[in-house]
């Protein structure tokens, strides 16, 4: 079998399952291969009865001291038995799974491994899954990958697959030489993939981890390396003019506040790219808040003055909505036509925008990735601006350039990357960074508390709304599911408007919304029609509405400190004090350390550092990605160490390993 085979050549996947691969974007054996874990489950040993506290996941050794009941529920088949150690009993009990009558036996022990709740007296696992003492002690010993799936298929299904393509995976060639791999402690790459499939223990799977993402940062590497060489001579053919640079002025001028150094150095950047004989290539790196977009749209204005078209991509409707209204409203005074283009858009609203795209009509396009991903012709687009969001890939730039002149490039980037990093992930880039933050911005005031703080922060928000402010609150997080989330957020915003009484406009934004009505209450909202908005994390990235003052968060442990440094964002970008409430509703003692450093500072590099330090070695995958960049496993703040050692390595090798890295 080769990586090229179909998936229908593995033995035991036949037509149904090679379907269920396929909603996986599995279709061949490379697919599997590559297809990695998102996490791995490892057994503890078992501990007495006695000790277990509500919530905890444990395994306990007991013996069963009842017989087997099976009973029909209203909802479901109820099996449950009685098991008991030395130092107390606890109560099993599964869901429609009669079957279990004839397993266990009175009188014999096993292990039964699962969540403890406590139901009046009585502790009780539900569910647990049970084992024989043998049979335990040898999952005790093996940690157990765990697959993102979809319905139809089981982690069981792929881990069979996978194991029946082992001998491809041994065959997968290696490209480093020996001496590299020794001298530099490097796993070898057929091993690496065995062990992130099927791990011997916690020491081989993070050796095993760190090598694969050795292999995505050089592939990286040598990619931009190339892509800068070739992008570096490339012949600017979109310049800016004399008349437009002057007209920038104007606009400047106008604001109705005083840029900030760091932004003036940035346009200073971009103007002289723009204007020079080569194509700009540029990262604005700076916090959230430090005014990123009035730059992103200097650029735009400059770029359409001169004559040419240009796009600005973000990362959500509800965003691109905004930034249309306010670009729309900027460059009203010179006349420029500015267009929205959304996946949510009817066809033959988006045929008209294309239609003015390639006749050369629209000046300025502001959409999610819709513009790209299909087909957007343009008459002579000059420059991409992509606002907070994934790095623009070399995919990306390809298909935008096929239709033209390459185009200027620039990329808005809030993403915290220590300096000596960035340097290197984005080696085929310049970068301007904003330090500073405007003048009159006073700092949030932060606070951490529990749910019993909830009257107060509700009256609070009353207080906030009487002078004239404007609040956010982030409704409390419902398990994965859409729907059960609109519904939570409907029943939240309906509980708030009562208690905060009549007069105090409460409304709502989720993800489920159709893009018309998102776009309707933002617009409300801004308008301040709107005194509290309830929303899920739709809002999280780039929303501006400097009236608003307060951000409230529910279920605050549940996030990311990244996440919520981003969601804090969204206030304090006004003249006015600015506050924001974290709720901590679990308290564990890890959350209420991760959620002291957002109250301590409200800078994005110093939190990204905290936040490692205060992940545990042990949490392999349990973060969130640097989102710049598109990654499986490797991630800059937990391999930063690989990074560099990629960096040393393509240095040393060059294109010599161009293509010779399968990922
Ligand atoms: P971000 O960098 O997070 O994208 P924005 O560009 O959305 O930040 O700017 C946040 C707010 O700050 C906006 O309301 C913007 O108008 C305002 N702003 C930007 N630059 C300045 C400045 N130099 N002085 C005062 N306010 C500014
Ligand atoms: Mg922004």
């Amino acid at each position: 079998m080769r990586l090229e085979d179909d998936i229908i050549s593995i033995k035991g996947v036949g037509e149904k399952t090679a379907k269920d691969f396929g909603r996986l974007g599995i279709s061949t054996v490379r697919d599997l291969v590559f297809y990695y874990p998102r996490s791995y489950k490892t057994y503890s040993e078992p501990v007495p009865v006695s000790s277990v506290a509500e919530g905890d996941r444990v395994a306990v050794f007991c013996k069963v001291v009842t017989y087997v009941e099976s009973h029909k529920g209203r909802r479901y088949n109820i099996t449950s038995l009685t098991a008991s150690d030395d130092t107390g009993s606890i109560r099993m009990v599964w869901f429609n799974m009669p079957f279990l009558r004839s397993v266990f036996k009175k009188g014999e022990s096993y292990v039964f491994y699962g969540v403890i709740k406590i139901k009046g007296s009585m502790r009780v696992m539900e569910m647990p899954e049970y084992f024989t003492q043998f049979k335990y002690q040898k999952a005790l010993t093996t940690m157990q990958p765990i697959y993102p799936l979809k319905s139809g298929i089981t982690n069981n299904s792929i881990t069979r697959a996978v194991d029946a393509v082992k001998d491809v995976i041994f065959g997968i060639p290696e490209y480093l030489p020996e001496n590299e791999m020794s001298d530099r402690g490097l796993m070898p790459r057929a091993e690496a993939l065995m062990q992130i499939h099927f791990p011997q223990n916690e020491e081989s799977l993070r050796a095993a981890l760190k090598r694969i993402a050795f292999d995505e940062f050089l592939e990286f590497l040598i990619r931009i390396r190339s892509l800068r060489e070739s992008t570096v001579t490339e012949e600017n053919f979109h310049r800016i003019t004399k008349e437009a640079t002057q007209k920038k002025e104007g606009f400047i001028a106008g604001l109705g506040f005083e840029l900030t150094d760091g932004q003036k150095s940035a346009i200073q950047d971009i103007e002289s790219d723009m204007s020079s004989e080569h194509v700009m290539n540029r990262l604005v790196q700076g916090d959230v808040g430090s005014g990123k977009t009035v730059v992103a749209v200097i650029a735009l204005l400059m770029n359409a003055l001169s004559g040419h078209q240009g796009a600005l991509m973000v990362p959500t409707e509800v965003l691109a909505v905004q930034h249309f209204e306010d670009i729309s409203r900027y460059m009203k005074p010179y006349k420029l036509s500015v267009r929205l283009l959304t996946g949510s858009m009817s066809v033959k609203e988006k045929r008209e925008v294309y239609q003015e795209l390639k006749s050369g009509n629209c000046d300025i396009v502001i959409g999610t990735h819709a513009i790209i991903q299909e087909a957007t012709q343009f008459n002579d687009l000059g420059l991409v601006v992509t606002d907070e969001q994934h790095r623009f890939g070399v995919k990306q730039r390809d298909s935008l350039s096929s239709k033209g002149h390459i185009p200027h490039v620039l990329i808005m980037s809030a993403t915290p990357i220590p300096r000596t990093l960035a340097i290197i992930l984005y080696a085929d880039m310049d970068i301007s960074v904003i330090k500073d933050m405007p003048a009159e911005r006073k700092r949030i005031k932060n606070c951490v508390v529990g749910t019993e703080y909830r009257p107060s922060a509700y009256s609070f928000i009353k207080q906030q709304v009487k002078e004239g402010h404007q609040a956010y609150v982030i409704c409390p997080m419902v398990e994965e599911n859409d729907i059960t989330e609109a519904e939570n957020v409907i029943s939240y915003s309906d509980e708030l408007s009562k208690e905060l009484g009549s007069g105090i406009r409460v409304s709502y934004l989720h993800g489920r919304m159709k893009e018309d009505e998102k776009k309707d209450i933002l617009h409300s909202f801004i308008k301040r029609e709107i005194d509290v908005l309830v929303s899920t994390t739709v809002i999280e990235v780039g929303i501006n509405n400097p009236n608003a003052t307060l951000m409230m968060i529910e279920n605050a442990e549940r996030f990311g400190l990244a996440q919520l440094h981003q969601l804090r964002g969204r206030v304090g970008r006004g003249d006015a004090q600015s506050y924001c409430i974290f709720i901590n509703v679990k308290k564990s003692k890890e959350s209420v350390e991760r959620l002291k450093v957002l109250e301590e500072s409200n800078d994005g590099f110093y939190i990204a550092s905290e936040d490692l330090k205060l992940r545990g070695p042990g949490d392999f995958f349990g973060i969130r990605q640097s989102g710049d960049m598109d990654f499986k496993i490797a991630d800059i703040y937990n391999y930063s160490d690989m990074l560099k050692l990629a960096q040393d390595v393509s240095l040393v090798y060059g294109k010599q390993f161009e293509g010779k890295i399968i990922l």
